[in-house]
């Protein structure tokens, strides 16, 4: 295992919009797995760019690489791809939502366990990790990394079940919060998801060969066919066998992550089922119906929020224009990230296209609002480039509440949406006008005929504050919470 450090990439992160945290990919019984791994990590790129690992199996032991950085620098090297052998292999890519970025924690986190070798790599975020590590420290469990996924790995060790497969279900039985983890051991690769299914997991094939992977652009990349996606609450096992699906929890209702639609999946990503690019699309047309304005020109703000805006410009039957262009180069810049460059901030990223803005009445369609930052700057821009009026619309409902299932969420108290109503965010980021979608809208572009009070069809808890498991680590209450989580899932 190589410990290098690769450079940081301080510009190319938007501090202004919610990180996914991670994407996991695995390949069962494919010769070359690890390079079909990278390809697909690479695919995944835009759920985490801080680091990444692959661990492969070769018949006789495991073979692991990971490093901090993108996955194209740390795969591209000859030796270490070389190194990778094997027809198994699972990878990770991540931000950090728990345990700082440091090496020990990058994914595929590796132990071995009493029936043998045992990979893991997860996205998502556990909700009573605290708890359950303090509980195992107790009964002398030592802990390698500040990971919240090293508890699965530990719970395993300490479970009386007789097979690796029944030891990973009893430790998954304990722990609630969001996961879709990859799992390699020394005779298949097992992908899981949570009972909710909060993030998402996709089966695909290529040949006789079955692949999981966060979505389905990671089996694009190799020629892979979308299969079907995992199941809420299944976990499927590849082996020389073929594939098998388990049912390890009782029955649930799915809660899948409504933010993937909006921002979090690639756009052309087919995820829960939907291509997600026309679901951003027929928010964009929902917010036009329930808002729109006069005016005589839709800008998308770059990159996100082009589908949405292009929806908006179809419903509305405005001109779509490409008023502010993006500098996709800025993660790569050889300036040193000092103070001024940083408060250059937006304009290392974005610049205004005049000719598309002088003397328009400006419709601006952004996928969300989080802090506000990068929406003020924007609307200056867009004003100083000419525009006659600019209105903002957002193809989210405002975001006021944190993510406690893997998503990098600042605290309510820097969400502009928990601070200050509509008219006054309005007025704090410069806009003539400002409108989000509504919640019924959001349900609608999802084919929905609105969100269900009381049985909601997604996770929306970063927009309503109902988070559809229980918060054990945050609410401090591992007994009732545990109680109540199995009670909902009954
Ligand atoms: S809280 Fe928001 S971002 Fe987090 S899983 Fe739920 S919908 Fe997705």
């Amino acid at each position: 295992m190589t410990d290098t450090h690769a450079f940081g990439h301080p510009f190319d992160r938007d501090d202004d919009k919610l990180r996914e945290e991670c994407g996991v990919f695995g390949i069962h019984g494919f010769a070359d797995a690890a390079a079909h791994t990278a390809l697909g990590l690479h695919a995944l790129q835009h759920r985490g760019q801080e680091a990444a690992g692959i661990v492969t199996y070769d018949g006789h032991q495991f073979n692991a690489h990971r490093d901090l950085g993108l996955v194209g620098d740390i795969f591209a090297s000859e030796q270490i791809m070389k190194r990778l052998v094997g027809r198994s292999a699972i990878g990770h890519v991540r931000y950090s939502t728990t345990g700082e970025t440091v090496l020990r924690n990058v994914q595929p986190l590796f132990a071995h366990l009493q029936f043998g070798g045992f990979t893991l790599a997860h996205n998502g975020n556990l909700t009573n990790a605290t708890a359950l590590r303090r509980q195992l420290a107790q009964r002398g469990s030592l802990f390698q990394t500040t990971s919240d996924t090293e508890v699965i790995v530990h719970l395993m060790a300490t479970s009386d079940a007789s097979s690796m497969i029944d030891r990973l279900t009893d430790a998954l039985r304990q722990i609630e919060g969001a996961y879709s983890l990859v799992a390699l051991t020394d005779s298949c690769v097992i992908g899981v998801r949570d009972p909710l299914g909060v993030r998402p997991l996709v089966i695909g094939r290529l040949g006789e060969t079955y692949i999981i992977a966060s979505e389905t652009c990671a089996l694009d990349i190799i020629g892979a066919t979308y299969v079907r996606d995992v199941a809420a609450g299944e976990m499927v096992v590849l082996d020389d066998s073929g594939i098998h699906s388990l049912r390890p929890f009782p029955p649930a209702r799915q809660r899948f992550c409504i933010f993937e639609f909006i921002y979090f999946s690639r756009p052309d990503s087919l995820v829960d089922g939907s291509n997600v690019y026309n679901r951003r699309k027929q928010i964009g047309a929902e917010l036009a119906r329930e808002s729109g304005i006069p005016a005589d020109v839709v800008i998308p703000v770059p990159d996100s929020g082009v589908p949405a805006a292009i929806g908006y410009a179809e419903a509305a039957q405005i001109p779509f224009e490409l008023g502010i262009v993006r500098n996709h180069y800025v993660g790569r810049t050889f300036i040193e990230p000092s103070q001024q460059i940083r408060n250059l901030g937006v304009r290392l990223k974005h610049n205004a296209n005049r000719a598309a803005l002088t003397g328009k009445r400006v419709v601006l369609v952004d996928d969300s609002i989080v802090r506000g930052t990068t929406s003020i700057k924007i609307v200056e821009m867009v004003r100083a480039a000419g525009a006659t009026e600019v209105h903002m619309r957002i193809a989210a409902p405002p975001t006021a509440h944190s993510c406690f299932y893997g998503i990098d969420t600042p605290e309510p108290s820097e969400l502009l949406a928990s601070q200050m109503d509509v008219p006054a965010m309005a007025r704090h980021i410069g806009a003539d006008s400002l409108a989000f979608i509504s919640m019924d809208g959001l349900y609608r572009a999802m084919g929905e005929a609105g969100r269900d009070a009381d049985r909601p069809q997604y996770c929306d808890a970063c927009f309503t504050g109902e988070y559809p498991t229980t918060l054990t680590d945050r609410d401090g209450d591992d007994t009732v919470a545990q109680l109540s989580l199995l009670a909902e899932l009954a």
